[in-house]
């Protein structure tokens, strides 16, 4: 079998690179940077990190679950301990030794059945083919960056430049956007800046990140509702904990909870009611320190942070490969695409939950299924043809998702993992050799 080229050594690409050796298919890693983590290490020029920022999801609701954080590690480990997490999971399925470092992919383009890669390491382009393309470059990277109404005279920057709350010191600041990197920078500008507004579009739900002293995600995991029951539970914990958002001025969500993603955060809530924060609605218009916002009011201001989300980014790859539609590539599960059997869309997904865990799961079906179609098994021929059928439905089981681009590869978290688990299953089930089945163990025991 000819190697597979991977993109990325975040999270998701270096599960990928995991599952592939496991299931012996040859591989090669491209990654920018000079060390593995993806956007957790902070000093990767791709990464999206800030100084402050903690897990927003907890540890056991996000580790990969054949590699358990440290005991001693907290619930909402800081980024640090997360990019030694990362080195620590290389070092131990030995993908250092599967990844070219410093390398930068810039372009991969279709020659017959295989892909021809370019990539450039140290200025020096150099190009390759291989059998199969697997895309790990990460969902926040490249800044959404709406357009402002009118010219502001101080400082504008997107929460994707955004390292160190010094830079707010004795600043106005206004915060746009109150997802849950913009509601970690309001907390961290309360206590450097003058003042710090925040500008909300659209009403959101707020969640602490511990109910009873246990992480907030943690709290009934193990109990399956069904989807409606979880959403009315979760909106009443919330107004029981922190009560209704217009209590604190804030717009109330008109939708239902899950419908986009809710911010998880313990202390925005709290430095609003201290009056630390002012609520402030959309922007109206711009004229030079000044901000008019829709209802009126207006106030000055030193700087603007953008914390307006991110874009997908693949600027290495002719758009048309990737079956666009609308916001997002339309793929089956959100990778599987549905005529290519040897290009797959890792990690471009989000859910409430889903964790590392979730998207090893993901790279472990792809690697299955890569394994089975070269041993011609049926079980693969059975997927081929399900991916080609489904690859327009999306796994929301249900649920109403926000028409925006950031939930446009939103997934219902148990519909997605159950969809993956069933397949895998269908997959393993006629594992083609005993050769096969004994890499595999003996991998796993790696
Ligand atoms: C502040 C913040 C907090 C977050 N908190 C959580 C959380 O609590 N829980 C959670 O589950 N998720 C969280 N996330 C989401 C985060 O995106 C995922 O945890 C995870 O990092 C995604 O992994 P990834 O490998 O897909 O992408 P990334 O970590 O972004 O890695 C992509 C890698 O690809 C490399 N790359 C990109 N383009 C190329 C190229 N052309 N050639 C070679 N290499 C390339 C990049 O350098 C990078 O190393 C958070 C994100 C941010 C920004």
């Amino acid at each position: 079998m000819k190697p597979y080229a991977v993109i990325g050594a975040g999270p998701m690409g270096l599960c990928t690179v995991r599952n592939l050796v496991k299931y012996g298919i040859p591989c090669v890693g491209f990654e920018i940077h000079s060390d593995v983590g993806g956007l957790w290490d902070i000093d990767s020029p791709t990464s999206t990190m800030y100084e402050t920022a903690h897990l927003i999801s907890s540890k056991k609701m996000t580790e990969f679950a054949e590699f358990p954080m440290d005991e001693g590690v907290a619930q909402f480990p800081h980024h640090s301990e997360l990019r030694e997490y990362f080195r620590a999971y290389a070092r131990e399925f030995g993908l250092y030794e599967r990844y070219e470092f410093n390398t930068e992919v810039v372009h991969c383009e279709r020659d017959g059945d295989d892909w021809r890669i370019t990539t450039r390491c140290n200025g020096d382009e150099q190009t390759r083919t291989f059998g199969g393309l697997l895309i790990a470059n990460g969902t926040l990277h490249h800044p959404n960056l709406p357009q402002l109404p009118g010219e502001f005279a101080g400082e504008i920057m997107h929460s994707c430049d955004y390292r160190d709350p010094a830079i707010f010191e004795g600043k106005r600041v206004l915060l746009v956007g109150c997802g849950n990197s913009g509601a970690d920078i309001a907390v961290d500008a309360v206590h450097r800046a003058k003042s710090v507004d925040i500008s909300l579009r659209r009403g959101y739900y707020f969640l602490p990140k511990f109910i009873g002293g246990k992480p907030t995600d943690a709290v009934g995991g193990k109990v399956k509702l069904p989807r409606f029951i979880q959403q009315r539970i979760s909106a009443a914990l919330s107004r029981f904990m922190l009560g209704r958002p217009s209590q604190y001025g804030l717009p109330e969500p008109d939708y239902k909870m899950f419908e986009s993603h809710p911010v998880i955060n313990s202390l925005i809530l709290h430095h609003i009611g201290h009056g630390d924060i002012q609520p402030q609605g959309d922007i109206a218009a711009i004229d030079g320190s000044t901000v008019t916002f829709k209802d009126g009011r207006s106030g000055d201001y030193d700087m603007i942070l953008l914390a307006t989300g991110y874009k997908l980014h693949y600027p290495f790859i002719d758009s048309a490969e990737l079956n666009w539609s609308g916001y997002a590539p339309r793929l089956y599960l959100n990778v599987f695409h549905p005529d290519s059997d040897n290009l797959f869309l890792m990690g471009m997904v989000e859910a409430a939950g889903l964790g590392w865990e979730g998207r090893n799961e993901q790279a472990e079906l792809v690697a299955l299924y890569i394994r089975q179609l070269a041993s011609g098994a049926d079980s693969a021929q059975r997927f081929k043809a399900t991916k080609h059928e489904r690859a327009s439905q999306r796994a929301d089981g249900g649920m109403k998702y926000l028409e925006l681009e950031r939930m446009a590869y939103y997934v219902h978290k148990d519909t997605y993992l159950k969809a993956l688990r069933s397949h895998a299953a269908d997959l393993r089930r006629d594992l083609a050799s005993r050769d096969t089945a004994q890499l595999i163990s003996s991998a796993g025991a790696a």
